[in-house]
């Protein structure tokens, strides 16, 4: 068994299997969680020959970090590689009140969005609950002091690998001590996969990366998006704002002359006015490859003045890391992620 990933109640199990008390289990679960433990013989409170036994009977593997690189605003892009080889992508981002993690969810994507470099290598495979913990983890090592955000906002669609980022949230939960309220799942909007987190109960915030507010421009821009009619993904997502008491973030990404009108902006205040939500706009950023261009300021403040004066919060988001490529939709960009 491999033991990162596994929570308490089952390291109590294979201390007893291994003929220890269960309480070398909650030590095991400390070391790996709390303490950053990257091998068994880090656990100096356990007796040597328990260690030994465990190393037989099981296995600890973290990622191991092949290379950073931070830009001026202290964000700091991961490449790190799993132990069957395959390479991932998280960020650590510093705020003055808070260390924000962003985690991938799998390796690839199958969203396919036209405006992220991910999307052109496609799927390889689901990221396991203790990948993606790991990712917490690592970069908390590197950093120096406790991740206090969570966002699944890296490569991949978390919904679409819903059942292995339910049990990293359970465990960045239980394990690492993260509040569920300070995780944020972002979605291309897999609407019965927001029922289903609706009905877990677990108050994550939501964020849907909208970014066009209709159904036809949606399709070009997100080809998953067409099995998700966007009436339907609104009344989904308006449900669970009202069910969780949790505001719903609509990411919107500013493409110059794509959806960045003025009709574009009030067809948004149409769709989303009067729900539980706020907007974050997000001009784009130059992915290589990408033929898309980031819109004049003007145009960003004249779409954010539609939205605001309809009463809807609308944020910009802040473009930490743009130097090093780790804002979102550009993780890949000379290596990986969505925006997604
Ligand atoms: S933006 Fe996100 S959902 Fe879309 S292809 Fe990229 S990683 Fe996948």
């Amino acid at each position: 068994m491999e033991v990162f990933g596994a929570a308490t109640a089952e390291l109590e199990r294979l201390a007893a299997d291994l003929g220890e008390p269960p309480y070398r289990g909650r030590q095991i679960a400390g070391w790996l969680y709390r303490k950053n433990a990257g091998n068994f013989s880090a656990m100096t409170d356990l007796p040597a020959e328990f260690r030994r036994k465990l190393e037989a009977a099981s296995t600890l593997f973290r990622a191991r970090t092949l290379a950073r690189s931070q830009s001026a605003d202290g964000t700091t892009k991961f490449l790190l590689e799993l132990s069957d080889g395959q390479r991932i992508e998280s960020a650590l981002i510093p705020y003055t009140d808070r260390v924000t993690v962003c985690v991938s969810t799998q390796v690839g994507c199958a969203a396919d969005c036209s405006f992220c470099a991910t999307a052109a290598a496609g799927l390889t495979r689901n990221l396991s609950g203790g990948e993606i913990v790991d990712q917490v983890l690592t970069l908390q090592g590197h950093a120096g002091e406790r991740v206090t955000n969570v966002v699944f906002m890296g490569m991949g669609e978390p919904l679409l690998n819903y059942d292995e980022v339910i049990k990293s949230v359970r465990l960045i939960n239980s394990e690492v001590g993260i509040a569920m309220r300070k995780m944020t799942i972002s979605t291309v909007g897999i609407t019965p996969r927001i029922r289903k987190l609706q009905s877990e109960n677990l108050q994550l915030t939501l964020a849907i990366s909208l970014h066009a507010p209709d159904d036809d421009l949606r399709r070009r821009l997100i080809p998953l998006a067409q099995r998700y009619p966007l009436n339907d993904l609104i009344a989904a997502c308006r449900a669970y704002a009202e069910a969780t008491g949790r505001r719903v973030t609509y990411e919107y990404l500013l493409l110059a002359a794509v959806n960045d009108s003025l009709t574009h902006a009030r067809k948004l205040v149409g769709l989303i006015k009067g729900s539980l939500a706020n907007v974050n706009l997000i001009p784009y950023n130059t992915v290589f490859g990408k033929d898309y261009k980031r819109p004049q300021a003007g145009v960003v403040k004249a779409f954010r003045s539609v939205l605001q004066d309809a009463g809807i919060e609308t944020t910009e988001r802040f473009e930490r890391g743009h130097a090093v490529s780790a804002a979102c939709g550009q993780l890949s960009a000379g290596a990986g992620s969505g925006v997604g």
